[in-house]
Formats: C-alpha cells, sequence, structure tokens
C-alpha cells in the first residue's frame, strides 16, 4: 500500500526527541483530511498547538479570568499574576533578560511595526539610510518603505547571492556611517538560509555606533536556541503562534535603553503614569507599549508554548529540524526534474524546504497534494521582491516541526510522484 494511505510512523532521528510522545499530545494530527491521515508541513506559517498550550489558555479563562492590572479582588490578581509569571518565562526563555525587557505585542509583524514607529520614526533624519536584506518578509520591509518615505531616509538591501546567502562581500560595501537601522531576518521563511546576525551586527555597529540593530526572528525562535544578550542586537522580534503558541500574541524584546528611548505608540489605559485634562505622562516599558486590555490568554499560553519546546530541549529541536531537513533534500534530489532553494547544507538553514516543480505549478501541487491530507504552502511566502529577483512568482515549501517525522517526508515524495502520474509526467 503506499505511504500516503496508512498514518505514518516514526522512526527514531539522533536527536532522541520522543516523536511518537510529541505528537500525542497535539489533538489536530488525529484528524483526517480527505479519508487520509494528516501530513502537516506548514510550520512556518503556523504550528499546531500542545494539548498543554491549549490547556493553559481554557484554563485562564475557566478559572482565573479577570482584566490585569486594575481589580484588586482575587480573579484580578490571579489574572495579573499569570500575565506577569508569563513575561517572566519569556525573558528565561530568550536568553535571562528582564522580564521588564518584553514587550507583548500580537505578533512578528506588529513588533517590527513598534520598533519603526516609536522609535526609528523619532530618531531618523532626511538621508539617513535603513539597512534591509533581499530575504526579508513584507512585515520587515513594508513598515521600513513606509518610514522612510515619511522622514526622508532611504533603505538599502543586501543582496542575496545565487546560493541563497547573503553576499557578505556587498554587505562590507554597503557598510556606511549613515546606517541608522539594520533590520534583519535570523533564518529566511523562504530560503530557510540562518543569516550571522551577530555578526552583522557587529560589523553595523563598527561603522555606524548609533545605528539600531533589530532581528526578525519568527522563523529561528521556534527551532534553535536564540540568546538575545549573546546576539548584541537592540530589539529583536517573534509570533508566539509559529512556536506551539496562540495566535494573536507575540513579542518584542529590546535592550533597556532602547526601550526608554522609544515614544508610546498607541495611547490608552495600561500604559499611563497619570493623566490630566492637559496631558500625560507615561508609565516605563513594557507598560507604555501595552495600552488597553492585553491578550492575557494570549500571553499565558505563549509562555506554555515557550515551557513546552524548553521541556524538549532546543538542542534537541534544532537537531531534530536539521535531520529532517537533511533527510528532505536528499529525498527531493532524487525527484528529477525539480529545483530546490536555499543553501543545501541542512546546518547553514532552518527547518523548511523550497521547491519548484519544473512541470506543475505550486499552487496545483498543493491542491493535488491536499486530496492526499497533505498540507505545504505554495505562493511568494510574502517575499515578492526576493521572487522577482529570482523571475519566479511562486514557490511551494514544505516546513517541519517537533512532530514531523521522515516517514511524513516518504508521503510527501510520494505525493509529488502521483501528482506528475496526474499530470502525465510519470517519474
Ligand atoms: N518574518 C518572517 C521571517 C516570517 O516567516 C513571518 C511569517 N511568515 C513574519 C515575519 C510575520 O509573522 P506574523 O505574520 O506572525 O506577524
Amino acid at each position: 500500500m503506499s505511504a500516503s494511505l496508512t498514518r505514518p510512523g516514526t522512526s527514531p532521528d539522533s536527536s532522541g526527541l520522543d516523536v511518537a510522545r510529541i505528537r500525542s499530545e497535539f489533538p489536530i494530527l488525529e484528524r483526517t483530511i480527505h479519508g487520509k491521515p494528516l501530513v502537516y508541513l506548514d510550520n512556518a506559517a503556523t504550528t499546531q498547538k500542545p494539548r498543554s498550550v491549549i490547556d493553559a489558555q481554557s484554563g485562564y479563562y475557566e478559572q482565573n479570568n479577570a482584566n490585569v492590572h486594575r481589580g484588586v479582588y482575587t480573579l484580578a490578581s490571579e489574572a495579573t499574576d499569570a500575565y506577569e509569571a508569563a513575561r517572566a518565562t519569556l525573558a528565561t526563555f530568550l536568553g535571562g533578560v528582564e522580564p521588564e525587557q518584553i514587550v507583548f505585542t500580537r505578533s512578528t509583524t506588529e513588533s517590527l511595526n513598534l520598533v519603526a514607529y516609536a522609535w526609528a520614526r523619532r530618531h531618523l533624519i532626511p538621508g539617513d539610510v535603513v539597512l534591509l536584506s533581499e530575504m526579508e518578509h513584507h512585515s520587515n520591509i513594508v513598515p521600513w518603505q513606509i518610514l522612510a518615505k515619511e522622514v526622508g531616509a532611504v533603505v538599502r538591501y543586501i543582496p542575496v547571492t545565487p546560493d541563497g546567502t547573503l553576499c557578505m562581500e556587498s554587505f562590507r560595501k554597503l557598510l556606511t556611517e549613515e546606517i541608522r537601522v539594520l533590520s534583519i531576518v535570523h533564518a529566511s521563511n523562504v530560503l530557510g538560509t540562518i543569516n550571522p546576525v551577530k555578526e552583522l551586527v557587529r560589523e553595523v555597529k563598527k561603522v555606524a555606533p548609533k545605528a539600531l540593530t533589530v532581528v526578525d526572528a519568527a522563523q529561528s525562535v521556534p527551532h534553535m536556541k536564540v540568546d538575545f544578550p549573546a546576539m548584541g542586537c537592540d530589539f529583536l522580534a517573534y509570533s508566539g503562534h509559529k512556536m506551539y503558541g496562540p495566535m494573536g500574541a507575540g513579542v518584542l524584546v529590546g535592550r533597556p535603553e532602547r526601550l526608554d528611548e522609544m515614544k508610546p505608540f498607541l495611547g490608552g489605559g495600561e500604559m499611563i503614569e497619570s493623566v490630566t485634562f492637559e496631558g500625560t505622562t507615561f508609565a516605563r516599558p513594557p507598560h507604555r507599549f501595552e495600552a488597553g486590555t492585553p491578550n492575557v490568554a494570549g500571553a499565558i499560553g505563549l509562555a506554555a508554548a515557550a515551557e513546552f519546546v524548553m521541556d524538549l530541549g532546543m538542542e534537541r529541536l534544532r537537531e531534530h529540524g536539521r535531520e529532517l531537513t537533511a533527510y528532505a533534500i536528499e529525498r527531493f534530489r532524487e525527484l528529477k526534474e525539480l529545483t530546490l532553494y536555499g543553501p543545501l547544507d541542512a546546518s547553514k538553514r532552518s527547518t523548511l524546504v523550497t521547491f519548484v516543480d519544473h512541470h506543475i505549478h505550486p499552487h496545483d501541487l498543493a491542491t493535488i497534494l491536499d486530496q492526499y491530507g497533505i498540507a505545504i504552502r505554495a505562493g511568494h511566502h510574502c517575499a515578492q521582491p526576493l521572487h522577482a529577483k529570482l523571475g519566479i512568482v511562486a514557490r511551494a515549501r514544505a516546513s517541519f516541526g517537533a512532530y514531523n517525522t521522515k516517514e511524513e517526508i516518504d508521503v510527501l515524495v510520494d505525493g509529488i510522484h502521483r501528482a506528475r502520474r496526474l499530470f502525465g509526467h510519470g517519474s
């Protein structure tokens, strides 16, 4: 029987993770799609949620729900304590920063916009340079383009080489003292490439000591140990929903002195120190940036997700992801007439493979694979400029998480063979 008709097994890998047990913690993995077991390979878009995260959120609503930082009654202080405990867990998770350095946002997108509006809008002057790379997600391009237009700054892009890595030679040529912002993705959601962010930050700071350095860690935080202080950057952004956490809960972590320099973004309750009819003084970070009623259940779910990955072990998760990616690259190379993007060495990339079948449009492929229960992503992956540079409209992407297995990659490869046969390109 073909692999895609049965629920795939879980052969052990060198990470030491008990993947069968991990899978049993994700209720959705019991689902079937079109009568086939779900093979979920769109983790770079969002991961599925383990029971511990679902329970943390529903437990809050069942037992502790009240507005935070307001009431004096028992439920209100329980809710406030749980919200602030979540902040402390995330502070530990990101390398042992102070809880006050953690600002709760909705997502990576909101975190990056917060920096662009609340810090950069205040500090940039005409002629300043915002340095990005060609492999940024739209959420790390558009806010800077909007800002640059407003303040008269210039956006420059570090080029990507044909092998899908940053061209370091070009980067060095772009280094000037006019750089006021470096905002760079840690792991590309299209190419998988892991960028040498520490080195980039260091080099920029050497020539432009006043530059603000920002890291988009949406695709790295879920899969590897990210130590914010060790990175040397000023801000780092990520989304909980790509790390087994809830949607609508993200983080901006910042250096205290940079957070202090930020003006409020949204005004309202909770972010003030005092308000009179004449004016307002603002609370200290992080509360200055958390106007209104926050997503308390989201923060609690996000902390539960951080505990989930810390319990598994970030090193083990990284090894599991590396091994799956290496296996996927190996299996994909057997498929002739298919182009793979990004570095082919799995140790240099995050846990995803992006590809184009020479005969089947990525959207057609994703639609056919869905019939076999396989969920992959097709499109421009919110990186249109990169696709335009390469002259490609869309690509297919399979991205892996803690619960994925080599057997599921076999199911995917089998599915591609079937799709080819359907299109009259038997392989
Ligand atoms: N940056 C990268 C590298 C991403 O992959 C994504 C999500 N695809 C984002 C930013 C935006 O994340 P969100 O939609 O959760 O804000």
